[in-house]
This record gives structure tokens, sequence and C-alpha cells, in this order.
């Protein structure tokens, strides 16, 4: 059994722990938390052990009735692989304490590139991360932009990518950001950091990114176009979304237009957090040009399609599983996680 630590159970933390713990071949050995909160009691209830990063906090966690098992740094001495989920820039400040216990660690896309000096995705790069001891599992939306893109350059080649992202303004348990009544441009310059992120991954690939944030919570949107240099047909590219593990498809007929719905519709399938892994392709979107240009509109729930990564990732560095589509098939089994 691998044994895995998340430093930081927060909103991706807490969904990778429950993730790990369902692997038949990984288990949790510690999650942290900074401050008592009803994420830390959770992690009581689950049977994770808590542990926190300034142990003068604990008659604090212990006021509140949550059981604190010792220190990050006992919490990293007892692990085989360290997932970071500390908010965006947090993460950076602890690779001196995983290169000193000499532990393997996984940042998220707050961080950047530099932290780890490797960009994962499972579709596009498994192999690449064997044996390593740092990786960075790209944010949200790069993971949604890797999938589709990679899918389709390997099919068809791809020339060029245009894409716009819709961002969510904050997610729906996070109180401090609040509704905004705006637009905002993010950022105000073109491109947006999007495109050179997925270059992270797919450093061939020709794309130009935008982003702009609107007032809801539920999920991001992306406008796609790419330039394909092989003729493809709309029906070719509904099954290269079929055949994909990590793409959904939004289906002709089942009358959702909107992120509102497929939300309602991962809760309605009983989906835990009502969490969707996938990216979300609606079949409506996608038309291919007659200059061969393919269009597509996908939804990416940012709090989940990260998750299903870093499992994978925790495999790749240890190296236990060689194959990509094997780890992604483990992964996925052991959530259930079946075609939306
Ligand atoms: P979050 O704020 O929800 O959770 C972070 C957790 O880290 C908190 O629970 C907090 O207790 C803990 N923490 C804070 N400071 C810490 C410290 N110094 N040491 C240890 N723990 C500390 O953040 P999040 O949204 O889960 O984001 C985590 C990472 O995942 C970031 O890199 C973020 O960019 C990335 N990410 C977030 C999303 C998203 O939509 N939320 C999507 C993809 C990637």
């Amino acid at each position: 059994m691998i044994k895995v630590a998340i430093n930081g159970y927060g909103t991706i933390g807490k969904r990778v722990a429950d993730a790990v713990a369902a692997q038949e071949d990984m288990e949790i050995i510690g999650v942290s938390k900074t401050r008592p909160s009803s994420e830390a009691l959770v992690a009581n209830k689950r049977g994770y052990p808590l542990y926190i990063a300034d142990i003068s906090k604990k008659p604090a966690f212990e006021a509140a009735g949550i059981k604190v098992a010792g220190t990050v740094e006992e919490m990293i001495a007892a692990c085989d692989v360290v997932v970071d989920a500390t908010p965006g820039g947090i993460g950076k400040n602890n690779r001196a304490l995983y290169e000193k216990a000499g532990k393997k660690a996984i940042w998220q896309g707050g961080e950047d590139h530099e932290v780890a000096g490797f960009s994962f995705n499972s579709s596009c790069n498994y192999a690449d991360a064997i044996g390593r001891q740092f990786a960075r599992v790209v944010s949200c939306n790069t993971t949604g932009l890797c999938r589709i893109i990679n899918a389709v350059d390997k099919a068809f080649g791809v020339k060029k990518v245009r894409a716009t992202m819709v961002r969510r303004g904050a997610d729906p348990g996070d109180p401090k950001r609040g509704p905004v009544d705006a637009i905002v441009l993010n950022p105000v310059t073109i491109p947006s950091h999007h495109g050179p992120d997925v270059q992270t991954v797919l450093p061939h690939i020709n794309i130009v990114t935008t982003a702009l944030v609107v007032p809801t919570t539920f999920m991001h949107m992306h406008i796609l176009s790419m330039d394909l240099k092989k003729k493809a047909t709309k029906q070719e590219i509904v099954d290269l979304i079929n055949a994909h593990p990590r793409i959904g498809l939004i289906r002709h007929g089942l009358g959702i237009t909107s992120t509102a719905e497929i939300k309602e519709y991962a809760s309605d399938l009983l989906r835990p957090r009502s969490d969707l892994w996938e990216s979300c392709i609606f079949e409506d979107s996608i038309s291919v040009s007659e200059d061969n240009e393919l269009y597509l509109f996908q939804a990416i729930h940012q709090e989940a399609d990260v998750v299903v990564e870093s499992v994978d990732a925790i495999r790749a560095l240890v190296g236990n599983v060689k194959d990509a589509d094997k780890s992604i098939a483990m992964t996925n089994k052991a959530l259930k996680f079946e075609a939306i």
C-alpha cells in the first residue's frame, strides 16, 4: 500500500483524500489543517489522522472536539508521497520540507510549473512522470484543455487552438470572495496564462487563450476552436470523446444547456459531492467547419477534475503501475466513475 499524506485538507485536499482512500493500492496516513473547522472534524469522522502545522494550536482543536495526531513534519515522515493541496502560492514554501524528508511530492495548479519542474496530466504524459520525485498536477482549466486537445491532436493533428475560459467567481463553499456583479477580465491582457500552462504538458501545441470571471460558483465553461490537420467529422469527434475515460458527453436530447443542469444531473446520479471528474463536452456544440475547424463548448468542474489526476500522479511517481491506461482505469473503477 502506498502511504499518502495530504498537506492542506481543503476543497481539493479533502476530495483527493477520499479518492485515495478508495484505491486498493493506497492508504491515507494523515491530512493536515491549520485551524479547527468542520472539515477537520470530518477528517476525524473519516478516520484520517489529523496533523497540524502549529502544535501550539492543539488546545483550540481539542476544545472543538477535534483529535490531533501530531505535527505536519511527523505526517511527512510517515508517508511515501505527499499531495500538497495548500492554497496557491503557499505550496512552494513546503518544497524544502519534502526535500529534507526525502519524500515524493505532488503540487496543484495554483503553484508555478517550476515548483516541481514537471507538469502532469495522466492522459498526456503519465509515462514521463514515472519514478520522479516531484510533479505538479496542472490546474482545473489546464487539465480540461489538455485532455481534449491531446485526444484530438493524436487523432487528427492540431494546427492551432483558440480558447476562452468563462470562469466561476468562487467555489460554492467559499464565502470570502462573495458574489461579484460584473464580468471581470481575467486578465485584461491577451493571451491569458492558460495557453502557456497547457504548453507545460503539451509543448508543441500552438494555443492562445483568453479568460474572464463571471458571478457563478458551479463550474467553468470553455469555448474552444481547433484548426485540424486531417479532415474530421462530428461523429468521429463524438466517438473520440466516448472512448476517452476522462471526457464525458452531454448528450443531445438530455435538455442540458447550462452548468446548473449538469451539476443537478451529477447530484441525481449520486456522485459524491456531485463531483464531475470528467470534462463535460456538449454534443450539440460540436461542429466542424468546411475548412476543418472544430468548435465545441466544454464545462469543467473546478473542484473535481484534478482529483483523479492527482491519484494517477501518485502511482506514476511511485512507479508501481507503469501504464497510464491501467492507472486511469484503476482510479475510475475505485470511484465507481461511470460515463455520464
Ligand atoms: P483551499 O483554501 O480550499 O484549501 C487549502 C487548505 O490548505 C485549507 O483547508 C487550509 O486549512 C490549508 N492550509 C492553509 N495554509 C496552509 C499551510 N500553510 N500549511 C498547510 N495547510 C494549509 O484551497 P483549494 O481550493 O483546495 O486549492 C488548493 C490547491 O489546488 C491550490 O494550488 C489551487 O490553485 C488548486 N486548485 C484549486 C481548484 C479549485 O477550484 N478550488 C481547482 C484546481 C486546483
